[in-house]
């Protein structure tokens, strides 16, 4: 039997007109020998709304009770989903997380899938039953109910897709598929056909919302073909695939550019240069559970440096406390914050295979008269931080410069 896994998020079933188009298209979709494992989000903005009335009766509501609240917001959509497909004269049947069987660990919140006994969904798709089944929940060794992190019903779809060996698994979402660059900021940007798992990765790291990184890691790990595309739509969306067709992957060299504006920069300075220094720094910073992205230091002169690093912005003001604090502890100078930058990126595998990639960006925003102020590179990526008000139109001019609504089509 080919089986095929469809995620619809959130947006996709936001009220009861949309569940009712959900439910049209499912059925659409269905072939007969074909088993369908339909996977929901909550209702849009249900997730949030349960959060904000935790933290209006505490602000640290115990994770196990989070997870308790959390979890039912995608129970709510599966039934209702259910009942629309019934309803429609096809046999369905809701389950949640636990009645699947997923099995996660103990890290409330966000925990992680370990293992999914796939027997009473194969059972349902052999009588030809579509299965519905609630997303971003599961249960571990204890019996309590876990959740697997925001947008953590993608992980879900993919999970499920990897045990039953589905075809595909489809995310269905509110945009066409994976675009170069935010449309809103560059009106040429163009939907991508097609993508790699770290390309992907990569890009749904650097903002790229559309789905949850961790489901792109599984995706990777168990060879599940993505297909991201709209549910508003009928066209094709964006497949995310291994890098099998390296040549015609490797022609075009960027696939995407990226914005993001949630992080902030924190300078120490005068640091003395000595082995040891960097490591108490940063050990220091990771005890208190803070992830630093970008980190630079300068020159040393006449003994001392500045160390320059990025963090997420929702943690500058926790990081500065300690970062003074560690300053005073090895005799260091001041400790500086810039709020408003924006970091630019670009992304793709052919990167790996054609020089010059990162002249041509410095190329670009110099072109613009925007100053880099930090860089940093993977094998199949390159960061600049700039200052936030230069960030669209860097992503603009990088857009342009790397050729890429011309390069991408057909
Ligand atoms: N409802 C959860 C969230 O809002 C999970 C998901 O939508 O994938 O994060
Ligand atoms: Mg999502």
């Amino acid at each position: 039997m080919n089986i095929t896994v469809q995620k619809y998020g959130g947006t996709s079933v936001a009220d009861i007109e949309r569940i009712k188009d959900v439910a049209r298209r499912v059925i659409r979709s269905k072939k007969p020998d074909q088993g369908l494992v339909v996977v929901v989000s909550a209702m849009e903005g249900t997730t949030d709304d349960l959060i904000r009335r935790a933290e209006e009766i505490t602000p640290v509501p115990s994770e196990r009770e989070m997870d308790q609240l959390i979890s039912t917001g995608e129970q709510i959509s599966a039934a209702l989903l259910t009942m629309a497909i019934q309803y429609a004269g096809f046999p369905a049947v809701s389950l949640t997380g636990i009645q699947v069987g997923i099995l996660t660990d103990d890290s409330h919140t966000k925990a992680r899938i370990f293992k999914i006994d796939p027997r009473k969904i194969f059972e349902l798709l052999d009588q030809d039953t579509i299965v519905v089944v609630a997303g971003f929940q599961g249960i571990n060794l204890k019996k309590d109910v876990t959740t697997l992190g925001r947008g953590g019903s993608d992980t879900t779809a993919v999970a499920l897709a990897a045990v039953l060996k589905a075809e595909v698994c489809e995310i269905y979402t509110d945009v066409a598929g994976v675009y170069t660059a935010d449309p809103r900021i560059v009106p040429g940007a163009f939907k991508l056909d097609r993508i790699s798992y770290d390309e992907m990765l990569e890009l749904a790291s650097l903002g790229a919302k559309v789905i949850q990184n961790r489901a792109v890691e599984f995706a990777k790990k168990f060879h599940v073909t993505l297909h991201v595309r709209s549910s508003f739509i009928e066209d094709e969306g964006t497949f995310v695939t291994e890098e099998v067709d390296t040549m015609s992957m490797e022609q075009v060299v960027i696939r995407g550019v990226t914005l993001t504006l949630d992080e902030a920069k924190l300078t120490i300075t005068l640091v003395p240069d000595t082995p040891g220094i960097a490591a108490h720094i940063f050990k220091s910073i990771a005890q208190a559970n803070i992830n630093v992205d970008m980190i630079i230091q300068n020159v040393s002169e006449k003994g001392f440096t500045d160390v320059s690093f990025t963090v997420p912005r929702p943690e500058l003001v926790k990081t500065k406390n300690l970062l003074e604090n560690i300053s005073g502890e090895i005799r260091a100078g001041k400790v500086t914050v810039e709020e408003k930058i924006a970091k630019v990126s670009i992304v793709g595998v052919g990167m790996k295979s054609h020089p010059g990639v990162a002249a041509i960006m410095f190329e670009a925003l110099a072109e613009e008269g925007i100053n880099i102020m930090m860089i940093s590179t993977s094998e199949i990526k390159i960061s600049c931080v700039v200052r936030a008000k230069d960030g669209e139109r860097a992503v603009r001019a990088l857009h342009q410069a790397f050729d890429l609504d011309r390069k991408q089509s057909k």
